[in-house]
């Protein structure tokens, strides 16, 4: 049942976790995390807890769903049994099979499909802690992984939400604030080109709020880039010295 007193901003201004109205939650993200997939990226987005797994591009399956001229990027977005508090279902449902075809599109966007012909991307997201954007998390994460995986792609994408709570936009909408508020914005971005990728909304904005909602998310995922960047240089930084390491060995 919704509570139509619940109360998401205070009176100073702050909102229930704390934050400020231009304020993200806090986000963290390591790349190449998997041994396994050719690419991979965990992140952490105030509650929210992703991985995302890149394999490819490899010879598609079924082979009748291959396209010849370019290559598809086939993205399952899933979240765990135990990842909300009321058990979530196993398995694909509405929500899921959403948002892993706008993953999709949104990478397409991205990914040199045309060098793979017959290929596919498969770009899996699990989600094992969910509390509000994680389709944003799952594509941030999943843009680090497609880079770590090294596929030919023009840039990574950023992705942040922007929203409507007791009558004022903030960015990055909290648990309570998806549940309660007036409207969400979902927003992915190639920053480097200003492309944007993805773009949901759910509830109802002016013009001039819109406005607002997608400047907001347009700097975040411009502040969502440099921590994407920073997870990979930490993950190449990291193997290079590494190498140095057998290096000097051999010279011994
Ligand atoms: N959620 C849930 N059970 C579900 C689906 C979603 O508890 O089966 C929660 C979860 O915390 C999710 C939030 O509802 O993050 C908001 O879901 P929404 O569909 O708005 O997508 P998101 O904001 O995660 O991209």
């Amino acid at each position: 049942m919704v509570d139509e007193d619940i109360k998401l901003i205070g009176k100073d201004g702050i909102r229930r976790d704390g934050r400020k109205f231009d304020e993200l939650r806090p986000i963290t993200i390591e790349a190449g995390v998997l041994k396994r997939a050719d690419g991979s990226a965990y992140l952490e987005w105030g509650e929210n807890k992703v991985l995302a797994a890149v394999y490819g591009p490899r010879e598609m399956h079924p082979r009748h769903a291959q396209n010849p001229s370019r290559a598809v990027v086939q993205a399952r977005y899933n979240m765990a049994a135990f990842s909300v508090p009321d058990r979530k279902r196993p398995g694909p449902d509405r929500r899921s099979v959403e948002i892993s075809k706008i993953m999709s599109e949104a990478l397409e966007e991205i990914i040199f499909v045309e060098q793979f012909p017959r290929s596919s991307v498969d770009v899996f997201v699990e989600v094992l802690e969910a509390s509000a954007g994680t389709r944003c998390a799952a594509l941030t994460a999943a843009s680090v992984a497609l880079a770590d995986a090294g596929i030919p792609m023009s840039d990574m994408i950023s992705s942040c939400a922007a929203g409507k709570i007791d009558g004022q936009i903030v960015l990055d909408l909290g648990k309570k604030e998806d549940n309660f508020g007036e409207a969400d914005v979902p927003l992915g971005m190639v920053t480097s080109s200003g492309k944007i990728t993805l773009l949901q909304m759910d509830g109802n904005l002016t013009l001039d709020e819109y406005k607002k909602v997608m400047e907001l998310a347009m700097n975040a995922c411009r502040e969502i880039y440099q921590i994407q960047r920073e997870a990979l240089k930490k993950r190449y930084s990291t193997s290079l010295e590494g190498y140095e390491d057998i290096e000097d060995t051999e010279e011994e």
